[in-house]
């Protein structure tokens, strides 16, 4: 797993960090002000668009994984709701504006340098615009289960995989809850 740039400086006053013990693990604590320097996961957003048993793909126009497929997704910013963010890049990277049904899957694993240390999966359908690549995407396809093309991340693969074994609707899966975006755009 790529690990981020290390912590050289401290945020606050601009000394020099050092790498101490502090709450069950080395970090990087500023000698001269105290301050514990605390790493939060970067959290990305993804969609998993079903149409006539076929799942969207977006295919990557930037390294890594330039040319291989994944799913629309994007990062969540710091204040915003992760389903907003899901919807937001896919109408960004697809041009479709859709409403998530239910959480998929929550996915944790860096991949690379400047890759989503946790991945928030939702099912969603389409409920309006066209198709049309743009931002870090230039195509945009249903593709059959059977028939995947060459996927970017393994995150993308697990994704789908979960998905290709979900509990059949009217089956024990847990009750789902309403519709997650009443006030979709
Ligand atoms: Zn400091």
């Amino acid at each position: 797993m790529a690990e981020r740039e290390p912590i050289r400086y401290c945020g606050s006053c601009g000394a020099l960090v050092e790498q101490r013990e502090a709450y069950g693990r080395v970090r990087p604590v500023c000698p001269a002000c105290g301050r514990i320097h605390f790493l939060d996961p970067k959290v990305a957003a993804a969609v998993l668009l079903e149409r006539e048993g076929k799942i969207l793909l977006v295919r990557r126009a930037v390294e890594p994984e330039r040319g291989k497929w994944t799913l629309p997704a994007g990062f969540v910013e710091a204040d915003e709701d992760p389903a907003e963010a899901a919807r937001r890049e896919c109408r960004e990277e697809t041009g479709l504006r859709v409403e998530l049904l239910r959480l998929l899957d929550v996915i944790h694993g860096k991949e690379h340098s400047s890759g989503a240390s946790i991945v928030i999966v939702y099912e969603a359908k389409i409920r309006g615009g066209e198709i049309q690549p743009s931002d870090d995407v230039d195509a945009v396809t249903f593709f059959e289960l059977g028939a995947l093309p060459t996927l970017a991340f393994e995150a993308t693969r697990v994704a789908i995989e979960r998905w290709s074994l979900r509990p059949a609707p009217g089956s024990d899966r847990p009750p789902t809850r309403p519709a997650m975006n009443p006030n979709a755009d």
